[in-house]
């Protein structure tokens, strides 16, 4: 991930070493070299826009510095600018003042949202939280089954409809194993008379967008209100990251998002654009099928691992 962006941008900025002071055609031109190394990584075109403008902008205007030659102060101005587009500060939970708090999962299909419960799962335990996971995709066959070995993997309890009975055992809320809402709303109740701290929804996602997906997440936030809505995108699905992200964020709504399989060869795009255009911040990053393979999210970081 980000190895070509990486190669291109630290080529680009090379070029202004050992320049005693920078022009401004100097500055076009590693201005156009960073946009096109951005367009081929696919970053939204918008974003790219937005970013050279202030690149540009901010270059030409710099102070004389005395502690930075000029190629170096291009450089810090990238790097900041590459840390505003994916969010600025660190983006923490936010846990609710009286326990459980929700967190809500969403997204298509194949993002890895079954996967990231059991993530967050063991990263909530090792934060000294006692997590409970709720199986709310009921509409995947064995998606049920995938998250209670998600859950066993990670020691943290998983609470699911029995298929043919009703939710909490003989019958007790009468209410059908097939309704999402009703698992969600009996997940929060369990997780308050047992004294979990932290309900993790697992919802059912699409391989595509459509209105009944959106329609299911939204009546399932509207019942649990949850603290936090988890966009979960794959970010090799580049360009269409964003695309799916406006939708969800217009259908449903969502607090953070959490960018997945960036152990894959994704160009960076999803990444770079998705918290620009929704305004959302990313809040945890993925990167592989191991539990480990899962971080906070941090904005400088990522800007220095794309700065190389
Ligand atoms: P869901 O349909 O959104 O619940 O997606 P799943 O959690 O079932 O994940 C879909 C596939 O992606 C599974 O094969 C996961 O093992 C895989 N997967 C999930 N997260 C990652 C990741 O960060 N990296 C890689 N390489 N694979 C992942």
């Amino acid at each position: 991930m980000f190895d070509s962006l990486s190669d291109r941008l630290t080529g680009a900025l090379k070029d202004l070493r050992g320049k005693g002071k920078l022009s401004d055609a100097d500055i076009d031109r590693t201005a156009r070299e960073i946009r096109l190394a951005l367009l081929e990584a696919d970053v939204s075109l918008p974003v790219v826009r937005g970013f050279i403008a202030k690149i540009k902008q901010r270059a030409k205007g710099a102070e004389v510095s005395a502690a930075l030659n000029p190629a170096q102060q291009v450089v810090k101005i990238v790097n900041e600018e590459l840390i505003a587009i994916l969010g600025g500060e660190t983006r923490r939970v936010q846990f609710a003042k009286k326990p459980p708090t929700v967190i809500m999962l969403a997204g298509l299909q194949g993002a890895g949202k079954t996967t990231l419960a059991g993530k967050l799962g063991n990263w909530l335990k090792q934060q000294g939280h006692t997590p409970l996971l709720v199986a709310c995709d009921l509409q995947r066959p064995g998606a049920v089954s995938q998250l209670q070995i998600v859950g066993e993997r990670a020691g943290v309890p998983v609470f699911a409809p029995h298929p043919g009975t009703s939710i909490g055992g003989e019958g007790t809320l009468g209410v059908s194993s097939g309704d999402p809402v009703a698992v969600a709303k009996a997940g929060i109740d369990e997780a308050a008379s047992q004294h979990y701290d932290v309900v993790v929804i697992d919802t059912a996602g699409r391989l595509g967008i459509d209105e009944e997906l959106m329609r299911q997440a939204s009546d399932i936030r509207e019942a649990t209100d949850p603290d936090e809505v988890l966009f979960v995108v794959d970010a090799m699905i580049g360009q269409d990251a964003v695309s799916t992200a406006e939708a969800f964020q217009s259908g449903v709504g969502f607090t953070g998002v959490v960018l997945t399989k960036l152990d894959g060869d994704a160009r960076g795009g999803a990444a770079l654009s998705v918290r620009e255009v929704t305004g959302q911040p990313i809040m945890f990053a993925s990167s592989g099928e191991k539990l480990e393979d899962f971080d906070v999210f941090h904005p400088d970081r990522m800007a220095s691992r794309i700065l190389g």
